[in-house]
């Protein structure tokens, strides 16, 4: 980091708001909805925490002290004064894709809303314990996307022939009031079935967390 840092010092006063701007979109694209600053660039496709984002820049992409200082400021500015607060946690499933977010498989119970598991003897086993099934193909595979990406256990169901939800932080600026009132009449038929999903998920979530190998890599 400290060459990197070092070439990139001297240019920087010169580089403009919109280089900044730029720089942060070959990066990262902000969901407003579920207030999730999503990393794009190379191995990830995940979300970031917003106070990491400098550290993340630096460390996983070799972007320079300076820009990443600047990309991290705005991106605090954004998150800090311009979004609202949301309580989505999870989208609920059957949605488009997230976007920027990985989209992964797994295997989904036919019987209950229990998480899909990460491998087919996981949902085997499940269905054994759970509703004593022992026969039958009575799992699907279903693609599925997650805030930490695929090493992450917590994933919902995603629809790939619907479009997604979020939009990049200029496009957000510029058509702000417009693109809000969109969001909100197609969010509002499922809002209540969202919101008791995502409580069952967050419980089974928690349960199978102890065993599991903490998801929080993700969000360094
Ligand atoms: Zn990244
Ligand atoms: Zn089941």
């Amino acid at each position: 980091m400290s060459n990197q840092q070092g070439l990139l010092v001297g240019g920087d006063t010169s580089r403009t708001a919109q280089q900044v701007q730029a720089a942060l979109e070959r990066f990262f694209i902000m969901n407003e909805e579920y207030n999730k600053v999503i990393c794009i660039g190379e191995g990830c496709r995940k979300a970031i925490k917003a106070h990491a984002v400098q550290r993340h820049l630096q460390r996983r992409h070799s972007v320079g002290g300076v820009l990443s200082k600047r990309i991290a400021d705005l991106i605090g500015e954004e998150v800090g004064w311009r979004w609202r607060p949301s309580n989505k946690r999870l989208p609920v499933n059957g949605l488009g894709p997230q976007k920027g977010l990985e989209v992964f498989m797994r295997f989904q119970c036919r019987f209950c809303n229990e998480l899909p598991a990460r491998t087919v003897e996981e949902v085997e086993h499940h269905l054994y314990e759970m509703h004593r099934e022992t026969e039958g193909h009575t799992w699907d595979e279903v693609p599925v996307q997650s805030w930490g990406g695929e090493g992450t256990y917590e994933c919902w169901v995603v629809d790939e022939r619907k479009c997604s939800g979020s939009k990049a932080i200029t496009e957000v600026i510029q058509e702000a009031a417009p693109a809000e009132k969109d969001a909100v009449e197609e969010a509002a038929p499922a809002e209540k079935d969202a919101v008791d999903d995502a409580a069952a998920e967050e419980d089974t979530a928690r349960e199978m967390d102890l065993k599991k190998i903490p998801d929080d890599v993700t969000e360094e």
